[in-house]
């Protein structure tokens, strides 16, 4: 089998890190389209400098990769941020700054690597949403209005380019990441971790395993829905 060719934004840190690890564990050639490079190197990605929320250089480096590989087999759609406040603290520029990543950079690969697997006959389309877009959580309502956003996106291009390109989601509950760790001192985490069926976070080597499983032949009837790994 040729190697597949695997896209994913945000994979400098956290989940998207570990989401590259597990893929060229897994034999494939990844690219890491990432605002900054890794700080520990990730296993073999490719990093690129790339803005996910500015379509022109998005469409840019896709067309780079396609140029050079010949194509694109799976884009994970995972760059994204979060910012802790309440509601009605919540400034309009910052507001923008967060859809623009977590929904406007889901639609700029989407896109992207969406029209060259529409073309080439097949290709899977993923993204990190979160146990947030459909559970109430106080303080983060913009961010979870956008993970809202994304399961949308998810169920209405999975029907739009049926039956040649798939698109899922995987939606994490509480994962150990540097996105985490910034907005949660100890006690917070001892806390959460209280409410979790499974006693812990995840960590993202977990989330990573449901992404290679939703880009595998082993899903290959899975399109439009998410996964939730959230520990219970
Ligand atoms: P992280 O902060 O560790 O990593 C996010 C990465 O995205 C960073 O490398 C950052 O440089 C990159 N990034 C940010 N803005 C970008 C931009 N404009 N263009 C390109 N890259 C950009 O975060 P993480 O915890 O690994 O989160 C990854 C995804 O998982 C996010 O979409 C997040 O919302 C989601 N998520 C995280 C958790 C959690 O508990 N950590 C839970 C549910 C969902």
């Amino acid at each position: 089998m040729t190697e597949q060719i695997v896209v994913i934004t945000g994979a400098s840190s956290g989940i998207g890190q570990a989401t590259a690890d597990r893929f060229t564990a897994g034999g494939a050639r990844v690219y890491n389209l990432d605002l900054t490079a890794p700080a520990a190197p990730t296993a073999g990605a490719i990093w690129r400098h790339c803005d996910v929320t500015d379509h022109e250089q998005v469409a840019a480096r896709i067309g780079e990769i396609v140029r050079e590989d010949g194509r694109v087999d799976v884009a994970i759609a995972n760059a994204g941020i979060s910012i802790r406040r309440p509601f009605l603290e919540m400034k309009p520029a910052e507001i923008d700054t967060l859809l623009a990543i977590n929904v406007r950079g889901v639609i700029n690969l989407w896109q992207a690597a969406g029209r060259q697997m529409y073309e080439a006959g097949s290709g899977v389309l993923l993204a990190t949403a979160s146990t947030n877009a459909t559970a109430g959580y106080p303080w983060y309502a913009d961010y979870n209005a956008s993970k809202a956003a994304v399961l949308a996106l998810c169920r209405s291009v999975a029907l739009e380019l049926a039956p040649r390109v798939r698109t899922a989601c995987v939606s994490p509950g509480y994962v150990m990441t540097p996105m985490q760790r910034l907005e949660y001192t100890d006690e917070m985490i001892d806390e959460v971790n209280a409410k979790i069926p499974s006693g812990r976070h995840a960590e993202p080597a977990e989330i990573a395993s449901a992404f290679y499983f939703l880009a595998s032949a082993e899903a290959a009837f899975i399109t439009g829905q998410q996964l939730v790994v959230d520990g219970g």
